[in-house]
């Protein structure tokens, strides 16, 4: 036997609670603001459009959040999921580093977004919600919740962003295969949609567009709920799974991480990796250096200004605290449909603005040849998204070669890209 390459865990492994990182902060993070008062929104000012126990979480700044047994049991199907040293990628690049990722393309949907998705079904399930409305970008998180739904028989409707709608027909084919009902954005389905459709027939939508029209579904269906795949605290909080796992199969691997890499779109998966491990800075001294990576082509964190925002296009969200490029901002219709959103998580924002996040961006062509090396060597496509990580990764090897330095290198790999290959040519 050669090099050790997985490092597993079982069933009984799968974290019994998630961690809010809000508890641990140096200084309190800016609280999300009621658009018409400006001042700090209350819990009953987002019961509108969430469930009580979704907004108890998104208020919470209790350190751990129990996680229902029902919750951990559907998770099993996937969790834990690996964690894999790429020796071969090391090989390739004649690195002393050690170059680990964290494998959440292997949920049935493809990516980390079901971590979100189980529970947020469970939670309004819970509260006696019956159906569900969200938006989707590049179809990652409406295949997550529609899957989700079914699983809780909950009804599920899913606003698609209009270019992804056309290039990516399979992500529309499993949310329909989960039972759900995906509608192409600007859809004609709501006030804003029709609206948006009149001043610009052609228009390849936007995230922003999508959330307006779930919440306006939500807003005016009975029985109905609105479900966010990334940004806010409560999706975040979920996503710690995968730092929780990776620091139990770190142990496993007899390493600790100097550096943990995340792609960063709205958030959810940077701070899924990264949120545990900075935990263990803040509260055992440790020093790994956490870094987010964006395209250029929408880069929040790296050019973005830190201040109060909308989440979405038609300014009914709350205020969010964050690095934005404004809610009217139109990304490019760039490949990596997952990291268009215009602002960044609060919690990711905050953590950013105490100086404890690197971020970076990367152009979309050196992303490209270093998802086609990773491929190439760990066997694995990866998702346009994660490939921003593989590329930092490979940046973070290259560096402790020059430096003829060994470096513990962990990133997650979000998902594969099976069906973003369309996309690529
Ligand atoms: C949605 C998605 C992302 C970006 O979303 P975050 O909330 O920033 O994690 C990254 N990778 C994949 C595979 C995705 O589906």
């Amino acid at each position: 036997m050669g090099t050790s390459t997985r490092f597993d865990l079982v069933q009984k492994d799968i974290p019994q609670a998630w961690y809010n990182i809000a508890a641990d902060f140096p200084t309190p993070m800016a609280p999300h603001m009621h658009p018409g008062t400006q001042q700090p929104a209350k819990p009953d000012d987002m019961l509108a459009i969430f469930p009580p126990s979704i907004v108890e979480q998104e208020f919470s700044t209790q350190r751990w959040i129990e996680m229902p047994e029902e919750v951990r049991d559907v998770l099993s199907l996937w969790r834990p999921t690996p964690l894999m040293r790429s020796v071969r990628l090391e090989k390739a690049l004649d690195t002393p580093a050690h170059i680990y990722y964290k494998y959440e393309g292997a949920s049935p949907a493809g990516s980390h977004k079901p971590n979100s998705a189980v529970p947020q079904a469970w939670y309004n399930r819970h509260d006696g919600v019956k159906r569900l409305a969200t938006e989707t970008g590049a179809g990652q998180w409406g295949s997550s919740l529609s899957m989700a739904c079914k699983l809780f028989g909950l009804e599920c409707i899913v606003y698609m962003v209009a270019s992804s709608y056309k290039q990516k027909p399979y992500r529309r084919m499993a949310m329909e295969t989960w039972g759900a009902t995906c509608h192409s954005s600007p859809s004609n389905e709501t006030a804003f949609g029709r609206k948006i459709r009149s001043e610009d027939p052609h228009t390849a939508g936007s995230l922003g567009i999508a959330i307006s029209e779930a919440v306006e579904d939500t807003v005016t269906h009975p029985g109905t709920k609105y479900a966010l795949g990334s940004v806010l605290n409560h999706v975040c909080h979920h996503q710690t799974v995968i730092g929780l796992e990776a620091i139990k199969q770190m142990e496993l691997a007899g390493e600790y991480p100097d550096v943990v890499i995340g792609c960063a779109g709205g958030g959810s998966n940077f701070a899924g990796i990264a949120f545990p491990f900075a935990r263990l800075n803040f509260t055992e001294g440790r020093k790994t250096r956490l870094v987010a990576v964006e395209p250029a082509s929408c880069p929040s964190l790296t050019k973005g200004e830190f201040r109060y925002d909308f989440g979405d296009t038609a300014m009914t969200t709350p205020l969010l605290k964050m690095y934005t490029m404004g809610n009217d901002f139109m990304p490019p219709a760039l490949h990596a449909g997952g990291l268009r959103y215009h602002g960044m998580a609060p919690l990711v924002s905050h953590l950013t603005s105490l100086g404890m996040v690197e971020p970076r961006a990367y152009e979309q062509m050196e992303v490209f040849a270093a998802a086609t090396l990773f491929a190439q060597t760990e066997g694995l496509i990866p998702a346009p998204e994660s490939s921003h990580a593989i590329k930092a990764a490979i940046d973070e090897a290259l560096e402790a070669k020059k430096e003829g330095k060994k470096r513990v290198i962990v990133f997650n790999l979000s998902g594969h890209g099976l069906l973003d290959l369309a996309s690529v040519v």
